[in-house]
């Protein structure tokens, strides 16, 4: 094994209980072996107390548990495939080390991003999040915020990006974030991403998006990060986490097929040379959605693919690695942001016809103290239904809806199947129509027609070519609306329809309410009406937050009749 932490060690684990005798080395570049990567941005926060706590096993308890013979400070340098040896380091001393099978689980490194003072950084200050070392050295200059330096600059507001700004926040430093999208989080669909970004607002962080660090620079005490905007911003400490590219230069050079740096692998984890294996972030996954080739770089499938390479070594029919649906999640304050399978853009970029669901609701039923809302937004195939991802924020029970739509997508169901599910339910933990049951309601309706939707994106039209109706409660259309609309409360709506009609014109009509199951029951009225109309998925609700900053230049405060 070429590197020792998820997929490596997740392969020498197995290779061991399928095979006693088996010869297994595990060769580790660095100090650490098996060490919780994921758990660095608590530690660095102090939620996690100690570095051992992240320290999960030593090459001495792995030797006496597993028989493994792990080495750490050994960097594999290149391969010899026709001899089959690979070329180590360890200290001063090189020396070729022969293997019937070898696994490439070398990870990724970071992006240092281009501009002076942060490719190929000396400044001390400035710092990627990887491993052990690099959060002992940002921690200690976190802690230095005692002693003065409070200020820190995030560039990237990537997961990693947003744990560490969370991390750094709650050690009471002033935390400014950088990030080049428009938006943070910028896998998650800007609707969703605006809550997050609202989020990091109340925890005190101060949230630049659609800005670039163009350099930084040093002074006597403190760096300076300078931006595309034009402002300076001082830092005592500065974050990279623009992402990380795979770690495969000596596999590359010995022949190892890649496509932009990542190992290319069959469906067991085989590269083009003969008993050359590869697994983790440094491998090109096929997206189980879109089919795209990128990069995964998560833990669980890298330790999945650990497992089933081990397996495939030893039996030729093992079980092939699942291509990966990039499930994920992350904590923000006190919300949950997750997703699981392909987002807007990635069905975009695939070519892939798609409907879209929002479902606003409490995580259990309203009624019970303590019931709080989260958001939901589902991607589908408007024809099969076919279930193409899915993503939520909220304070409560996210995780739980995304894992169920994840195994959904994993289990080949439409998104209307979503409906049949059995979910638990008793008042505290759930509701007899959960979250996820209503997306595949609401689904079901897109896809045999009962229900035709417009999104947040359509407001052009909405407001320029249709009757914009608004079915709120007339107290909730005068603490804002959209202008132009026109406020019939959907309890009015069968006793007004002729003014409906008349104002229409001829036009559809855009129904709009607070989370959209008003203004579906109010389009459903004007469908039996013989009207043309489409129902606002998400309602106010979501068109608040996909409008963001430029909320207030088009929902007017004031009444209008
Ligand atoms: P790694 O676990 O990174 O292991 C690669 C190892 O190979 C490294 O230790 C490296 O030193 C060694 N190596 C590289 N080249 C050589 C060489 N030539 N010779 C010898 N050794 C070498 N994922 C999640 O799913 N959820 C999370 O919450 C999450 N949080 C994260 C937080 C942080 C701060 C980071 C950095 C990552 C996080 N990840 C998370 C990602 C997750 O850690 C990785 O996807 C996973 O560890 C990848 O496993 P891997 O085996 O491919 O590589």
């Amino acid at each position: 094994m070429v590197g020792g932490v998820a997929g490596g060690m997740a392969a020498a684990a197995r290779l061991r209980r399928l095979d006693e005798s088996a010869r297994v080395t595990v060769l580790e570049r660095g100090r650490h072996v098996s060490f919780a990567g994921c758990g660095l941005p608590y530690y660095l926060g102090g939620e996690v107390p100690d570095q051992e706590s992240l320290l999960l096993h030593t090459p001495e308890s792995l030797e006496a548990a597993l028989a493994l013979d792990v080495r750490v400070g050994h960097e594999v340098l290149g391969l010899n495939p026709e001899d089959q040896t690979a070329r180590v380091r360890a200290g001063a001393q090189e020396f070729d080390l022969p293997y019937d099978e070898l696994i490439l689980a070398p990870g990724a490194t970071p992006i240092l991003p281009p501009g002076d003072g942060l490719k190929n950084p000396r400044n001390p200050r400035v710092r990627a999040l990887r491993t052990i070392e690099d959060a002992a050295v940002l921690r200690a200059l976190a802690q230095g915020a005692a002693s003065g330096a409070n200020r820190a600059v995030v560039l990237g507001a990537g997961f990693i990006g947003l744990e560490a700004a969370e991390a750094l926040r709650s050690r009471g430093l002033n935390v400014t974030l950088v990030e080049l999208a428009n938006q943070v989080l910028p896998p998650l669909e800007p609707e969703l991403a605006w809550l997050v970004g609202d989020e990091l607002r109340r925890l005190g962080v101060d949230v630049r998006t659609g800005v670039k660090a163009e350099k930084v620079s040093d002074a006597v005490r403190h760096s300076a990060v300078h931006l595309s905007s034009g402002e300076v911003v001082d830092a005592d400490m500065v974050l990279l986490s623009v992402g990380a590219k795979p770690d495969t230069a000596p596999f590359e050079a010995a022949g190892v097929v890649s496509e932009r740096g990542a190992i290319l692998v069959d469906h067991h984890g085989r590269t083009n040379l003969p008993h050359v294996w590869a697994v983790g972030d440094a491998t090109l996954s096929t997206d189980a959605v879109t089919g795209t080739r990128k990069p995964v770089a998560l833990a669980g499938p890298a330790v999945r693919a650990g497992r089933l390479v081990a397996d495939a070594i030893g039996a030729p029919g093992a079980r092939a690695i699942p291509r990966p649906l990039g499930t994920a999640i992350v904590r923000v304050g006190g919300l949950t942001a997750a997703m699981t399978g392909a987002n807007r853009a990635a069905l975009r970029a695939a070519g892939r016809e798609f409907a879209t669901v929002h479902v606003h609701a409490a995580q259990h039923v309203e009624w019970l103290p303590g019931a709080q809302r989260l958001h939901l937004v589902a991607h589908f195939d408007p024809a099969t239904g076919a279930l193409l991802g899915a993503q939520a924020v909220g304070p409560v029970g996210v995780d739980k809806r995304i894992d169920v739509i994840a195994t959904a997508i994993r289990a080949g169901m439409t998104a209307p199947d979503l409906m049949d599910l059995d979910l638990c339910y008793s008042p505290p933990y759930g509701a007899p129509r959960d979250p996820v049951t209503m997306v595949g309601l609401v689904a079901d309706n897109v896809v045999t027609g009962q229900t035709r939707l417009w999104q947040s994106d359509e407001l052009d039209w909405a407001t320029n070519q249709a009757l914009l109706l608004d079915v709120r409660s007339p107290d909730e259309f005068a603490a804002g609306h959209l202008a132009g609309a026109v406020n019939v409360p959907h309890t009015a709506l069968r006793g007004r329809l002729a003014e409906v009609r008349e104002l229409a014109g001829g036009r559809q009509i855009a129904v709009l309410c607070e989370s959209g199951v008003r203004s579906y029951t109010a389009h459903r009225i004007l469908t039996a009406a013989g009207l043309e109309s489409r129902t606002l998925s998400g309602g106010m609700a979501t068109l608040r937050a996909w409008l963001g900053d430029s909320v207030s230049d088009l929902v007017n405060c004031g009444a209008e009749p």
